[in-house]
């Protein structure tokens, strides 16, 4: 016997037929004894929809009758579930996150899981029904309904895979898993047959679409293995899972880009304690999130730059606050700044026993003739800020150098 829970997203069930077919597919393969509970997401665009709604109402709405509004994507999709299920003769129950209880903090439309009670789902389990929960939502200490950030039902899956101690948490999606690279930018990019939560999570916040961040961070806590695969076919997808040896043998596992970034300078600022937190203060106070920060040693001067990236979104309103920040640490330079950027990034555990795998990066896009305006490394990542038109070049380029098409690249050969 297995408990597995199994997540559907938006494209999965977009439409009645859809939700039939997953049903079928729910079923088609549960063996007698297993149990199983699905999780799903709103038809794909309703959440988009009923946000549209909401902003004709009230400009800012009210983040409470947000959630209230949001969660009945999710309620339709699981009784529609239900019924298509007990269509087909097998015995199924669909829960709300406030029926099960699935218990959250107050922070409404971004809530964080802080208990589920299982009791209802383990009765109806062992009634031999298939259990249907709706995703993304829960309920606070008030008895209000709340959700869980965008993209939220992978985490309610994961969240109920670890409460339940379930042998797997499949995570079907309309993509076939995990792949070495986007396959619309690279022909020649594979699907990843297993990676680290570690190489996952740098994935993710990375640019790569597939799974919700912070389920993947459950997940690693928890130690819930996970399935990344395909509603529209039987093919194996990607498996998330604990760090294994046999991982680190390659250097790079994907390439990655993101072109949501926007670089900004500010030239000439005294090289003084207190600069830095003039410059980022503001900024932070403004709710702007930082990513890359590189400030270098003074060139002789007294004087220093620093350059970082925010959101593009948030570049013009960046460079607007910076115009008071330029009088108040006497920056001589001034501010410049490009929207045209993109990060591409390099991943991989193997990075920790490999040397020679940043310089290799850099000789590659050299080769191409890329610029590098930025760099920042973690433990297993190596980022570069390029001009955004040379992305698909340097990506194409990194995949065939790090010899991602290939399962097991001999990291020996790669390293020049
Ligand atoms: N329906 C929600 C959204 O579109 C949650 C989810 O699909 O994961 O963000
Ligand atoms: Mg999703």
């Amino acid at each position: 016997m297995a408990l597995i829970v199994q997540k559907f997203g938006g494209t999965s069930v977009g439409d009645p037929e859809r939700i039939k077919n997953v049903a079928r597919r729910v079923l088609n393969n549960k063996s007698t004894d297993d149990k199983t509970v699905v999780v799903l997401s709103a038809m794909s665009g309703e959440t988009n929809r009923l946000t549209k709604f909401a902003l004709s109402m009230q400009k800012i709405p009210d983040r409470r009758e947000m959630d209230v509004l949001l969660s009945s994507g999710e309620q339709v999709t699981v009784s529609l579930f239900a019924m298509a299920m007990k269509a087909l003769g097998q015995d199924c129950i669909s829960f709300l996150g406030d029926q099960i209880k699935i218990y959250t903090d107050c922070s409404h439309t971004n809530a964080r899981i802080q208990a589920i009670d299982t009791e209802k789902i383990m009765d109806s389990l062992n009634d031999n029904k298939i259990v249907v929960v709706a995703g993304f939502q829960g309920v606070d200490e008030n008895g209000d309904i709340t959700t869980l950030g965008r993209g939220g039902s992978d985490t309610t899956a994961v969240a109920l895979a670890a409460i339940l101690e379930a042998d797997a948490c499949e995570i079907f999606t309309d993509v076939e898993g995990i792949y070495t690279t986007d396959p619309n930018v690279c022909n020649k990019a594979r699907k990843i047959e297993r990676i680290s939560y570690d190489e996952m999570l740098e994935l993710a916040s990375l640019g790569a679409k597939v799974l919700d961040i912070r389920s993947v961070a459950f997940a690693k806590q928890y130690n819930v293995p996970l399935h990344v695969r395909s509603t529209f076919s039987e093919a194996e997808g990607t498996w998330v899972i604990k760090e294994e040896t046999a991982m680190e043998g390659k250097a790079v596992s994907g390439v990655t880009y993101n072109k949501n970034e926007a670089r900004i300078t500010i030239s000439g600022v005294p090289d003084q304690p207190g600069i830095a937190t003039k410059v980022f203060t503001p900024i932070s106070n403004a709710g702007i999130v930082v990513d890359m920060i590189i400030q270098n040693q003074d060139t002789g001067n007294g004087m220093t730059d620093m350059t970082f990236t925010v959101l593009r979104s948030d570049y013009k309103r960046t460079m607007k606050l910076l115009e008071s920040v330029v009088e108040s640490t006497q920056a001589t330079g001034g501010v410049q700044g490009a929207e045209t950027i993109t990060k591409i990034s390099i991943v991989g555990v193997g990075m920790r026993n490999h040397s020679g795998i940043a310089s290799k990066m850099f000789s590659v896009l050299a080769n191409e003739g890329v610029n590098i305006f930025m760099i920042s490394t973690s433990e297993i990542k190596v980022s570069c800020i390029i001009d955004e038109k040379y992305t698909e070049l340097a990506i194409r380029a990194l995949h065939d150098a790090f010899e991602l098409e290939k399962d097991t690249p001999a990291i020996e050969e790669n390293l020049v």
